[in-house]
């Protein structure tokens, strides 16, 4: 695929998220700014510092991002905190409209988000676009989902009493992804966070936060209202310490390494947080003098 082929294919689609949010691949031009999402507005960091991104199969750059820290976090939680007071009392069926909306628009923009995630990540384009549709479908999953968070009713040991559990909420989440899914670690996360009521501060790879960008500039595209997704980019220890001291935060959720995982386990206890943490993953294939090559090629 050439470099015109995939700057051709990227700037048909629908509105800004082409226009704005893909790096220009004819220009290539390490001039590039892309900017954080704080309360619905495309924010530069506050100091202007930027972030390169690198595509990883030439080293070349392909973009600078804001490069923010605990600042503009803040600001984010806030924004998050704000919007969960409307985005909690909608009803499941009407969060779930958005999602299923946001879910439509990342299966109509497959391609292009598959060649954002080759460029930035590296995979090939095959798994890139197998990744966003492996990432959408997360998002339908809890579209659907949302109408289905049932209570429960306790027998209760006394008879004057009445126990039931209602599920509610917890309020605003960060979650924090990792580089090798760029798409699917987010709508995972953000996905069901979204279904039941919360609003999220998202803080993506240094290494892979365009894709992060398109997907929420799909979201807003899809009516998810300004401040129920936001996303940060780039200190990651900055960012990391703005969400775990923030009383409004009230989940982490992380996937990546053990140590950092470590840190942000400890770092929740403070203001006593929910964290849900997917770590380590290491996965060896090892082929065997017996195998047969061509089925270990293709499982690999
Ligand atoms: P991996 O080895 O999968 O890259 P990392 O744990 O290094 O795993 O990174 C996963 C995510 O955690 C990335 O978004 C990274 O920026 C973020 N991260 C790294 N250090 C911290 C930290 N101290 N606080 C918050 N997030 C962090």
């Amino acid at each position: 695929m050439t470099l015109s082929g995939v700057a051709r294919v990227a700037f048909v689609g629908s509105r800004r998220i082409f226009a704005s949010h893909l790096p220009s691949m004819q220009s290539y031009t390490p001039a590039f700014s892309r900017q954080g999402l704080i309360g619905g507005k495309w924010i530069d960091a506050y100091d202007g510092k930027t972030l390169e991104v690198h595509n990883p199969a030439t080293g070349e750059v392909i973009a600078n991002v804001s490069c923010m820290g605990g600042k503009e976090t803040k600001d984010a939680i806030s924004s998050a905190f704000d919007a969960f007071n409307s985005w909690s009392k909608l009803t499941a069926a009407e969060r779930s409209k958005g999602l299923r909306k946001w879910y439509d628009l990342l299966m109509a923009h497959k391609e292009e988000l598959g060649q954002l995630i080759t460029l930035e990540q590296g995979k090939p384009l095959k798994e890139a676009v197998g990744e966003v549709d492996y990432g959408a479908k997360f998002i339908e999953f809890y579209a659907e989902e949302a109408k289905r968070v049932y209570g429960e009713i306790i027998p209760a040991t006394l008879p004057d009493r009445r126990l039931f559990v209602l599920k509610q909420p917890v309020g605003v989440a960060g979650a924090i992804t990792p580089w090798n899914f760029p798409l699917a670690m987010i709508t995972r996360k953000v996905g069901p966070a979204l279904a039941c009521g919360c609003t999220v501060v998202v803080k993506p790879s240094e290494f892979t936060p365009l894709t992060a960008l398109a997907a929420a500039e799909l979201a807003l595209q899809a009516g998810i209202p300004p401040g129920v997704v936001n996303v940060v980019m780039g200190n990651a220890p900055d960012i990391g310490d703005a969400l775990l001291t923030s009383p409004q935060v009230r989940k982490i959720t992380f996937t990546g390494s053990t140590a950092v995982g470590k840190k942000l386990m400890a770092g929740a206890a403070g203001t006593v947080k929910k964290v849900s943490l997917e770590l380590g993953g290491n996965a060896p294939c090892i082929v065997f003098d017996d195998a047969d090559l061509n089925v270990a090629v293709n499982g690999a």
